[in-house]
């Protein structure tokens, strides 16, 4: 048996008999972990905060064999702006299912669990859009995870100058005016600067662009499109996002 301390995001929490909770946790060194809280669901329990959904937490997690339980927990952040708002609750919840997806297991996930935290402190700021929020969590996870796509050159002449783009969302590539077809989707300068900016740049600056609205409804389409084509898979948290927008 062993001991380990960690920080997490708690990204599903299921009761598990009476008094007990199952959680999966986002951490920065083991990726996704699926622990017991045992007694976490009792009236009294010091952990129930700390290890209910998005809650970020300092956990204490006792190993034995295959099974994970949190020994104690506290929480560091449990971001109470999301909690007010059933949109960004929900956009929220579908961030979790895109991470329940794509996160490694048992592997360092550092770089999925600072975007994670990043969009949900932004979410609670307000400042910018959901639509904003959600493109550069779609394409920055499909970039961790190996679904980056490809939007350096035209990927059948390799021009680099490339204005007036078509997107093939199915590859993952662009193509120039020239070379595009009916088949691809159009990109407008301005939507496909900001699609580069949000692969290429430095995770941090990840955000630091402006779009009109537009544009960013666009952006919001397209990058959609791609983390749903390229991962074959249909997320039902989206649907209940997109009913709660409404
Ligand atoms: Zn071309």
């Amino acid at each position: 048996m062993s001991l380990n301390n960690t920080t997490g995001l708690i990204i599903k929490e299921q009761k598990v008999g009476e008094n007990d909770r199952l959680v999966t946790i986002l951490t920065a060194d083991l990726g996704l972990i699926r622990a017991f809280v045992p007694g976490a669901l009792k009236l009294k329990s010091k952990n129930i905060a700390a290890t209910s959904l998005l809650s970020f937490s300092d956990l204490e997690i006792y190993q034995s064999r295959d099974t994970y339980k949190v020994n104690s927990a506290r929480s560091k952040e449990i971001f109470f702006g999301l909690r007010n708002d059933i949109a960004s609750l929900s956009l929220a919840g579908y961030f979790c299912e895109l991470l329940l997806n794509l996160a490694p297991v048992f592997e360092p996930a550092e770089e999925y669990l600072k975007l994670t935290l990043n969009c949900l402190y932004l979410l609670c700021e307000n400042k910018k859009s959901k639509e904003f929020i959600k493109a550069v969590f779609e394409l920055k996870i499909a970039k961790f995870s190996g679904y980056c796509p490809d939007l350096i050159a035209c990927a059948k002449c390799k021009e680099e100058n490339l204005e007036n783009v078509g997107f093939d969302v199915l590859n993952g590539v662009v193509f120039c005016e020239k070379c595009k077809n009916d088949s691809h989707i159009s990109l407008t300068n301005s939507v496909f600067a900001a699609m580069r900016h949000i692969i290429y740049s430095d995770n941090k600056k990840a955000f630091s662009f402006k779009i009109n609205e537009q544009s960013e409804h666009l952006l919001a389409e397209i990058s959609e499109k791609f983390i749903i084509s390229q991962t074959e898979k249909n997320y039902k948290t989206l649907d209940f996002y997109k009913q709660m927008r409404n």
